[in-house]
Parts: C-alpha cells; structure tokens; sequence
C-alpha cells in the first residue's frame, strides 16, 4: 500500500513540475512494478517515424527482475516533433493475469514511465536541434556555449580562436561533384577535430566558415592542416582532393576579460576576412593594426555616400599605345577619391566598397563621368579615343546590368563605339552565364568589352573561346622583370597566351609595361598594344586631354 501513496504523491509532484524528477520516478516505479508483479519495464525512443519504422531506436530498460517473461501491456506515444516514445510492461512468468484494477494501475505505470523516457529524449532531440546543423556539424550555439564555459571555468588564457574559410570550395564542388564535396567536407572537419583535446571545439557556422578553440600547443599543427590537406572525396577509392582554408586566429592573451562571445567573434572574423583578401597572406594573425583598419572600412563605408554626391572621385586616364607606332590608341579610366586634398588610390577602398553593394554606384558614377568627357571632346571637336571602364564583379548579381549600361552611354548621348567594359573572371559557373549574357548582349550594342587581369586567378579557357570578348588585357605577372628567376618560363607563357588570343581573334593588350625590354618582348609575339609606367601613369582628365591632341610615345 506504501507504493500507491507514494506513487499518488508523486502523480501531485508531477503535475507542479515541469520537469519530472528521475528519482522520485525511479523510485516510484520501481516500486510499483514489484507490488504489481511486473517484471519488466523497457521503453524505446525513435526519432521519426521512419526511424520506428525501420527499428532505430534507442531502448532503456526501466525495471528488470530477470526473470522471464511476455508483454502484457503496451503503450505507444507520438510527441509534438513526431518522435516516438514505445512501452513495453511485460509480466513475470507463471503470474495469473492482472485484473482490471491492477491493469489501470499499469498503465498508470506505462504513462508515467513514458512521459519521463520522452521528456529525457526530447530534451536529447532540442539539444541536437540546437547545437548541430542539418548536416550534423556542430553549429555557431554550440560554438558560444563552448566559449561561455571556458570563460565560466577561467580556462580561456592558453586558447587560441580560429576562423576559416575553405579556399575556392565552389571549384572543389565542381571538380569533384556537389556529393564528394560534401564528404570531403566532412572528411576535413573530422580529421582535424579527431586530434584535438577535449577542451578544444569545431563548429561550422554556414556553408564553407568554421570557428574553432585549441590551445596555443596545437596552434601549429592545425595551421599546418589549414594550409592544405589531400582529403578523401570517395571512400570506395581512396580518391582524394586538397582541401585548404584561410584563416583568422586570436590568441587569447591573460587576464582577457571576455564580456560576450561576440567579442571573439568579431576578431577572428574580421582577421579571417583580411586572410581572404587575395593580397594578404592566407592566415592573419588579430591584432591592434586590425583594430585600426576595421574602423578605416567602417569611416570609409560612412564617408562613401557623401563623397559620391560631392563629385570626390575623379577619372583619371591611363593611355593605352600601339607599340610598333607609338600611337596614343585608347584609355583606361582609373578611379581617384580626392579627399581633403590629397588622392587616395582605388586598392585602398574599392575593396571595401566590393563587400557591399556600393562598389556598383561608383562604377555607374565613373562611366558617366567618362561619359560627360567624351561628349565635351566630340563637342569641342577634339580627337577622341575609346575609353574602357572597370566595372566590378558585384554587378552580375543585376539583371538589368545591360540595359544601366546603355542607358548611361545613350543618356549622354556618347556613340556606343567609344565604349569598352573591363571585366574580370568569374568563380561560379551562375556568374559565367550572366557574364556570358552581359558581354553577348554589349557586343550587340556595339559597345567594347575587355577581360582583365588575364592570367591571375581562375582565367579559364572556357572564358576566353565562350564569352565573344574583343580585347584580352594580359595581367602585367607574364611580364619578365628584370633580376627575375622566373623570367624565362614568364616569357614563355607570355609567348602562349598571345597567339592563343591571335587565334581567337581577340585584340590583345599587355598590362604594366615599364620597361624598353618588355616592350621587346610584345613586339616579338606580336602583342601590339602596351599600357604601363613606360608610356605613362594614370593621368587627371587635363593633362591626358593634352596628350590626346597630337601626342606619339617614342618608340
Ligand atoms: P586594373 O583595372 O587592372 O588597372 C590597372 C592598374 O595597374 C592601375 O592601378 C594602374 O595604375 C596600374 N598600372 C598601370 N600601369 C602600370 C605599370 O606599369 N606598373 C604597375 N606596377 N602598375 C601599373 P590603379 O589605378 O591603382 O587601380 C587598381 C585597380 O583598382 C584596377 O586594376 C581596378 O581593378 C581597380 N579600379 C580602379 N578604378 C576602378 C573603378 O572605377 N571601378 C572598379 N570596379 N575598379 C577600379
Ligand atoms: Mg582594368
Ligand atoms: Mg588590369
């Protein structure tokens, strides 16, 4: 009788708990099972339906005498996230059948021990819900609990925070298929946390971005991992591709006093993103010079609409020659802030206007500025040149690029012929395609194009025999400079991409010529166009005016 009292103040407790206490639980249906000669309790939990159906559960064994027995009650409950919880009571042997108040008392035993198995599961469930990702990485929750119990236990002094970002995994995608790149992934992920200590953690955090905690002592090891590791795609082969990643690491100095996890998070990253900035080494180490040029992006991205509306940026003008005539044949427009009085050059914020969107106003206000330039030549009966003009690679994410274009060309009324659109490569294969339109539909316009920086990055030939350029502007790396180890074998590939271009019938330019010998070497492989420091550096709007009327470089 003890048993029934206690179970009745149990059933009281329970319903004021939110929560049900596993002992008093525990206690209560033990207890209940050996005055009701049950002789065993087993509770299985699944996922999902699918997972009943296929017999995937977890069971736990909630009473047992051992002896043995049949079920004779059973009971089977579906939670709000459709995960099952299934009871099995099962009588002892040789034991007369319950009668009916008995049997209302085990199934009051069933209930209870259900709704105890099923909260401890859900908790499981949420908690997995929580901390991983559909793909069964731990996530960023995962990551700021981990940092929130380091600093709890003052064990943060002797990490190291890491960012990274997997180097060109788009390219992976494509080269090895979707399906490999994801076991790759994974492959990646798990051999580098399958070495790390227990207080050490790595979670993803959105498509190819992971965070990380380890300490100083494996610091070395996992840069040495980051910078490039052969990683198995296909686990029937043994087929491998590199996998590598740029990355942005805060070493956790004593006494850091860490009031949010964001605190971690903005360093590492914002050095991550400076490792992927293609001038920067791949991994970038947070410090103070960080600090500083994190508030020069975030003044310039303030500073940006206003200075655009007060016509600060200039055009400056680059002559581009004929080699063989020294004939000025074209020019390039180069962007200049002139800010309180001294000009600031475009590498120090035209990539920072390129991680937003208003790299895009820029290139449209410069295209009309060249715009407004020509149609004063044309007026003023000056001799007039085509003028190529950069734009950026963030514009292909707007379909109605095309039509901005001619409308800005047309607006100012500037025939279609003294336009040229530079545009460099592109990484993804949805980006090729509108980079195929735009320049398809340019030419139908009659309006220039250009692929710059040829040779750098992912130029492709795919690029160059698919999309209808008329110009190839060769990056000035194929260049030989003088004192260069390398020169031979630049000459050589210099040497290629002309008569590939030749073959194409694409004009071709060399870029940043600065020297007599270079010059050569154009002549020689019959690149007939040069821009560079030999004939002259960018030029403001006057001066290059000058040179426009009857100015030949020597030659
Ligand atoms: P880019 O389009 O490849 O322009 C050529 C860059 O090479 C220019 O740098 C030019 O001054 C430099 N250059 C020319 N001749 C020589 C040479 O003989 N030796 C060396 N070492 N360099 C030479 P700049 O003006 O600093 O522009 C840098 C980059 O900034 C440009 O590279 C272009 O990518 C970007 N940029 C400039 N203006 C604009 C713009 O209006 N819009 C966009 N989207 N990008 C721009
Ligand atoms: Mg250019
Ligand atoms: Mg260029």
């Amino acid at each position: 009788m003890e048993y029934y009292i206690l179970f009745e103040e149990y059933l009281k407790k329970l319903n004021k708990m939110s929560v049900p206490d596993p002992m008093v639980i525990g206690t209560s249906v033990a207890g209940l099972c050996k005055l009701l000669r049950v002789a065993k309790v087993v509770a299985y939990f699944y996922d999902s339906f699918k997972d009943e159906s296929l017999g995937n559960g977890r069971s736990t064994c909630v009473f047992d005498t051992g002896e043995e027995c049949a079920v004779a009650v059973s009971d089977r409950l579906v939670t709000e996230i459709n995960s099952v919880a299934v009871c099995d009571v099962y009588i002892a042997k040789g034991e007369q059948p319950w009668d009916y108040n008995e049997r209302e008392r085990i199934m009051l035993v069933l209930k209870t021990t259900m709704a105890f198995i099923s909260r401890l599961r859900l908790k499981q469930v949420t908690d997995r819900l929580t901390f991983y990702d559909a793909d069964g990485y731990q996530n960023l929750r995962y990551f700021i609990a981990h940092i929130e119990k380091l600093s709890l236990d003052d064990h943060l002094f002797g990490k190291v925070a890491i960012h990274f970002n997997l180097k060109h995994f788009s390219l992976v995608n494509q080269q090895i298929g979707r399906e490999a790149g994801t076991v790759a992934m994974k492959g990646y992920y798990n051999t580098l946390r399958s070495d790390l200590d227990e207080e050490s953690t790595i979670c993803r955090v959105g498509g190819d971005n992971f965070v990380m905690i380890c300490s100083r002592t494996e610091l070395n090891r996992v840069i040495d991992y980051l910078a490039g590791s052969a990683t198995i795609y296909d686990r029937d082969t043994g087929d491998r591709v590199m996998v590598s990643a740029c990355a942005g690491v805060f070493i956790i100095p004593e006494g850091f006093e860490l009031t949010s996890p964001g605190d971690i998070l903005d360093k590492i990253i914002s050095a991550s993103q400076s490792a992927r900035q293609p001038a920067n080494n791949d991994v970038v180490y947070f410090n103070a010079v960080m600090v500083a040029n994190k508030e020069r992006i975030v003044r310039i991205q303030q500073l940006f609409p206003s200075a655009l509306k007060k016509e600060e940026f200039l055009v400056y003008y680059q002559p581009k020659v004929n080699v063989e005539t020294g004939e000025l044949t074209g020019a390039e427009a180069l962007c200049r802030w002139l800010r309180n009085g001294s000009i600031v050059p475009p590498l120090e914020f035209i990539p920072i206007l390129e991680q937003g969107t208003e790299i895009c106003k820029l290139d449209f206000y410069m295209l009309d500025h060249v715009c407004r330039d020509i149609r004063r030549w044309l007026d003023e009966g000056r001799p007039v040149v085509r003028v190529s003009v950069n734009l950026s690679r963030k514009h292909m994410a707007d379909v109605d690029l095309l039509k901005h274009i001619i409308e800005i060309i047309d607006r100012n009324n500037v025939p279609h012929q003294y336009i040229e659109i530079e545009l460099t490569e592109t990484t993804t294969d949805v980006e090729f395609r509108d980079l195929k339109r735009v320049v398809g539909g340019l030419q139908k316009a009659g309006v220039g194009t250009a692929v710059d920086d040829f040779g750098i990055g992912y130029s492709s030939l795919k690029l160059i025999t698919e999309i209808p350029w008329d110009v190839l502007k060769v990056d000035k790396s194929f260049l030989p400079l003088e004192g260069d180890d390398d020169s031979s074998n630049r000459a050589i590939m210099f040497t290629h991409v002309v008569s590939m271009a030749q073959k194409l019938g694409l004009e071709c330019i060399a870029e940043g010529v600065e020297t007599a010998q270079q010059v050569g070497i154009l002549r020689e492989n019959g690149c007939k166009f040069a821009q560079g420091f030999l004939y002259d550096r960018p030029l403001p709007v006057e001066q290059f005016e000058e040179k426009l009327v009857s100015h030949h470089y020597s030659v």
